[in-house]
């Protein structure tokens, strides 16, 4: 009886060993297998062999050969000023957290632009095998959120609660995955009255009639991030100073309750916090006061991610943050996009007209620390591009599908034997890799992720669909679709991480993308039918003014027409005028 219990004990460790050391298990579990004292212990440990190699060493092993290839990621750190080799505190493992949206209000291009860099890194991390903890947080108690439901007459944190979903929305709908953990200022009241209490207990925090400050003074490194300098801190200047701070640039932990604000019972009275204090707060609470990556766009650098250094300091003497990494304004005629400049535009105003797909395109056209211009034509240039690479995968699907169904042992020779890809093939998808890995451990340098390798693969897959039409000796023709097969996942598995593969089918895809260019064009499909129709009876008549007159118009509005045969086909395309207006 002694012994089956103890090899069950073996087989649970082994279980718990498998998914935390899952390349060593190998090594380690065959050995002991021959060993094995007991059947009953068999079973269980080469299901815990198993599991682990299917689902953690395979992550395990593209992070070795990532690092195996002697590029290994790099990112900028605002904090040291430079790139640096990204290696986590603990092995496999990142935890990560970037600061969130104030929901009072839809959520502009800017913030769309933060999510999609943070979720592009997210993406990636997860690719190369990391199992990240991603938190990213919501403010839903601030003045501004105040403000605006005594204007609507709501309740702060209904109003809160509504924006915070309508921004879920817009995440989904650019693709963005759910991070870990998506805490709310006001359910983590206790974890901030906490650390606002070790912080006065650290002789860093003061009390002034029911507010609470920091006392900035009291921290050595304050300005480390922003290089901003105390002595030239003359907060006064612009804002009046608060006569209760001892110094201008104390700021507010925990203020004091206002008539008709929400507020929160502490040992300080009816209140509630200041900005800074939750994400020192929320990110202690689920990642520790130690951890990978802090993220944000770039003007929360000064005063918020300075203080939020300062706050964990005073709360922990250990605290630490490796990697800061900050995104790059959205500018619109090379002026920052902001609400205060009233020159901004919402996530949900551009994808009325524009697929989500195109905008998270355009988002990552440029790398995630430089500015990025708004701009139509670009957004044009992007619908475009991404219906090029769905029209195009869509051409392969349909190619291949037809003859799965004529053969349906295609891939394999009739003995099993595996079909090789073309000579071609083969130096495409081995070029795509390293030219998709190489930009990607650069920082993360989506720029021209989707030029280069990834536009020869497409290449690769129109022409070759095209060869597959025409007679092909048999042994080719199978090296042709084998070839289209693997190439499609290449550029699928690029998408993917790129967050630009939607579950949705290629076809549904190019039917929504064809329904934003109508909403554009400011045509119901009705109405264009109508105005195909008068082209093709205009055609019979061989009367080619008005033919050449139609496709004009439509070419014009971003619908260009394609006659195959006798029938007429359409697709979005980038408006005539603005076509000449693109940058050669
Ligand atoms: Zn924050």
């Amino acid at each position: 009886m002694l012994k089956w219990t103890r090899a069950h004990r073996i087989a649970a460790k082994f279980i718990r060993y498998a998914s935390e050391q899952p390349l060593r298990l190998i090594s380690k579990t065959l050995p002991s297998l021959e060993v094995g004292s007991c059947w009953t212990c068999y079973p269980v440990t080469i299901e815990a062999l198993w599991s682990a190699s299917d689902r953690k060493s395979e992550r395990d092993s593209r992070r070795c050969l990532a690092m195996a290839n002697k590029k290994e990621l790099r990112v900028y750190n605002s904090m040291t000023q430079q790139k640096e080799v990204f290696r986590p505190a603990g092995e496999g493992k990142v935890g990560m957290y970037v600061c969130g949206v104030t929901a009072y209000d839809f959520s502009h291009l800017g913030h769309g632009r933060a999510a999609v860099a943070f979720d592009v890194l997210y993406r990636y991390l997860l690719h190369l095998g990391y199992e990240v903890i991603y938190v990213r947080n919501f403010t839903d108690v601030d003045d501004k959120i105040i403000r605006r439901a005594n204007e609507t007459g709501e309740n702060p944190l209904d109003l809160s609660n509504r924006f915070c979903q309508e921004y879920l929305t817009d995440m989904a709908d650019l693709q963005c995955l759910p991070p870990t953990h998506q805490p709310r200022v006001s359910d983590h009241m206790e974890q901030i009255k906490d650390m606002i209490t070790q912080i006065i207990d650290n002789d860093c925090g003061y009390v002034v009639d029911g507010d609470v400050f920091f006392a900035v003074d009291k921290i050595s490194n304050y300005g480390c991030l922003s290089g901003q300098k105390l002595e030239n801190q003359r907060a006064g200047e612009r804002v009046a100073v608060d006569s209760r701070k001892r110094n201008p640039a104390d700021f507010a932990l925990w203020k004091a309750a206002k008539p008709g604000e929400p507020s929160w019972e502490s040992s300080w009275g009816l209140g509630r916090p200041g900005w800074h204090i939750e994400c020192s707060a929320m990110s202690a609470h689920y990642l520790s006061f130690k951890f990978d990556i802090h993220g944000g766009g770039i003007d929360l650098i000064f005063p918020h991610h300075e203080n939020e250094i300062a706050q964990s300091r005073a709360a922990c003497q250990e605290s630490c943050v490796s990697h800061w990494m900050h995104n790059g304004h959205v500018t619109n005629n090379n002026e920052k996009m902001s609400k205060s400049l009233g020159n901004f535009f919402t996530i949900r105003q551009i994808t009325e007209r524009y697929h989500p797909l195109a905008l998270r395109h355009f988002l990552i056209s440029a790398h995630y620390r430089s500015p990025l211009n708004y701009s139509v034509l670009q957004l044009e240039s992007a619908s475009e591009a991404v219906y090029y690479i769905y029209q195009t995968l869509q051409d392969c699907e349909d190619t291949l599908s037809s003859f799965r169904e004529a053969t349906p042992s295609e891939g394999t020779e009739p003995k099993g034997k595996t079909v090789r890809v073309l000579p071609d093939a083969d130096k495409c998808i081995k070029g795509l890799r390293k030219d998709f890995h190489d930009k990607m451990v650069d920082d993360l340098n989506t720029s021209h992720v989707l030029t280069g390798a990834f536009q020869d693969a497409l290449k690769f897959i129109n022409n070759h669909t095209n060869a597959l039409k025409k007679k092909q000796q048999k042994q080719r023709q199978s090296a042709i679709i084998q070839s289209l097969s693997e190439i499609e996942k290449e550029v699928k598995d690029v998408l993917d991480i790129l967050g630009l593969l939607p579950p949705l089918t290629s076809s549904e895809i190019l039917q929504q993308l064809k329904g934003k260019a109508l909403i554009r064009a400011d045509l119901t499909e009705e109405q264009l039918s109508c105005l195909i129709e008068e082209r093709s009876s205009a055609r019979r008549e061989k009367d080619f003014a008005k033919t050449d007159r139609i496709r004009a118009d439509l070419t014009a509005k971003g619908i260009a027409l394609m006659d195959v045969g006798t029938e007429t086909i359409w697709r979005p395309c980038v408006p005539v005028e603005q076509e000449e207006k693109l940058p050669s």
